[in-house]
């Protein structure tokens, strides 16, 4: 009999353990309470992407005249802007219903939870649904964190669930909350013409990176006229009429027409049942899981935003390959573990920021010997030609053997460029292999050979 895979929640975890599960043979059922694509594809990525992609070139055509141009002037239609991020999510969300429905994964429109440990129940608008599973995963991912001090109105106090695009393009933004999330949203309605405050709580935009990386975007910020709240946490709100007041802890307020808050995420674990499969949740909701993904309860896995490790798109991805390859019995022969500390990761700002592997500070911090190299796109004939030559790549190795253990790329297009640092990291190569490859002339990846020269 083929294995029963019961997965609640068909986010980038869920439909691609399915996707693959399918594949390799599983009879499997997906639980999904508003769209297949998940947070991602209707709040997260996809959107965020979509209109950061859309400043992207409002900000080019403010800056026609250094590529020769007479002036180019961009003004938004938010109406359009609606249309476009409605196709590509639309585009998307059919493509991996297909996907699934070609594999012959069923899907059911409806909440799912945890009855016992083999049992799932499925509430659809048609009733109860009760399923039993031989593997069940759970990966119902996560959803902003409101704090006790602000109550969220859609309107003038959002969450990054209002903001594609918000109601009306705001006057001025005061963003709450200076990590990858933050700091992408102050990139794009600064874009789009907004006046924009941002408030940090530390001394550091992005306090998790590099702090030369964390220097070069608030450098662009200011220069952008963005003002920044340095060392304030944001404690409360009041909405006075049409304009929004938020109240630092050091006594500072900043005024503005709308607040957005960007601090963090709690995972959907509350309603999912797990006491009546005893499945173990963390003090802050998540589900700790081994190397496999399992849960306390080894045929009930967790992936996602959900398992609490890197809350990556790509890594709930990966999580729900490597789950389904484990559910089908084929991690009994040679394979390779999930290795978080080797994801690449990207922050779609002006410039843009990517990185993968071991940080400079984090080898310093632990005392370990690296190599540092870096070479600035100024130097660069391709950056010159694109107009940007703004940011660098720096390439850390091993001093001894020339592996390289990580890099962190600031500029155009450095999503993409991190891609060859991120594959020298999981195949365990040299910075020889970098130098010694013919690429093209002129590209911005040559910047990547001479760092690693
Ligand atoms: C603003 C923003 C921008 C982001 N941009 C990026 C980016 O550029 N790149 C990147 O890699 N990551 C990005 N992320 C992170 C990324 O969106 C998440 O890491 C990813 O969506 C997690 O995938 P998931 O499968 O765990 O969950 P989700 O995508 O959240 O999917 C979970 C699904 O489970 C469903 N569900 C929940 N509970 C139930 C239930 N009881 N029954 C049935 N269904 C249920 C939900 O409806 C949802 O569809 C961003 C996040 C945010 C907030």
């Amino acid at each position: 009999m083929a294995v029963r895979f019961v997965i609640i929640g068909g986010g980038p975890a869920g439909n691609t353990a399915a996707t693959y599960a399918a594949r390799l043979g599983a009879e499997v059922t997906i639980i999904e309470r508003d769209i297949v694509g998940g947070a991602a594809h209707l709040w997260d990525c996809i959107p965020s992407k979509a209109m950061i992609a859309t400043g992207g070139a409002m900000s080019m055509s403010a800056r026609a005249r250094t590529m020769g141009l007479e002036k180019m002037e961009a003004t938004l239609d938010f109406g359009a802007l609606r249309e476009r991020i409605d196709g590509i999510c639309t585009h998307l969300r059919s493509g991996v219903s297909a996907l699934l429905d070609s594999q012959g994964v069923r899907i059911i429109h409806g909440s799912g939870r945890l009855k016992g440990p083999h049992e799932v129940v499925a509430e659809t608008t048609d009733g109860i649904e009760e399923l039993d599973a031989d593997a069940i995963l759970l990966s119902t991912g996560s959803r902003p964190r409101i704090p006790e001090w602000c109550q969220p109105d859609g309107e003038r106090i959002l969450t990054t669930r209002d903001a594609y695009p918000p109601p009306e393009l705001p006057e001025h933004l005061v963003v709450i909350g200076s990590g990858v999330t933050g700091v992408e949203f102050v990139h794009m309605f600064s874009s789009f013409g907004s006046a924009v405050t941002l408030i940090v709580s530390r001394q550091q935009v992005l306090p998790q990176k590099d702090p030369e990386v964390a220097a070069a975007l608030e450098d662009d910020f200011l220069a952008r006229g963005v003002r920044l709240y340095m060392g304030a946490r944001a404690e409360g709100i009041d909405r006075i009429g049409d304009e929004v007041v938020v109240r630092c802890d050091d006594g500072r307020t900043a005024r503005g027409t709308h607040a957005l808050l960007c601090i963090g995420s709690i995972p959907n674990s509350e309603s999912l049942g797990l006491e009546g499969a005893a499945v173990e949740v963390d003090a802050g909701g998540y589900i700790p899981i081994n190397h496999h993904c399992q849960s306390n309860v080894r045929h009930i896995y967790a992936a996602g935003d959900l398992s609490g490790k890197l809350p990556l798109s790509s890594v709930a991805s990966m999580q729900g390959r490597k789950i389904a390859e484990h559910v089908m019995g084929l991690h009994t022969r040679e394979h390779r573990h999930l290795d978080y500390d080797k994801a690449a990761s990207a922050i779609f700002t002006e410039p843009e920021i990517a990185d993968v592997g071991l940080a400079e500070a984090d080898a310093f911090a632990s005392g370990r010997k690296i190599r540092v190299t870096k070479v600035p796109f100024s130097a660069s004939a391709k950056a010159l030609i694109d107009g940007d030559p703004r940011g660098f790549v720096k390439i850390i190795s091993d001093p001894y053997t020339g592996q390289v253990l990580g890099g962190s790329i600031v500029g155009r297009n450095a999503a993409e460029l991190i891609s060859v640092v991120a594959l020298a990291v999981t195949a365990n190569l040299k910075v020889t292999d970098i130098v010694e490859s013919l690429l093209v002339h002129p590209a911005l990846a040559e910047a990547l050979a001479d760092a690693a020269e």
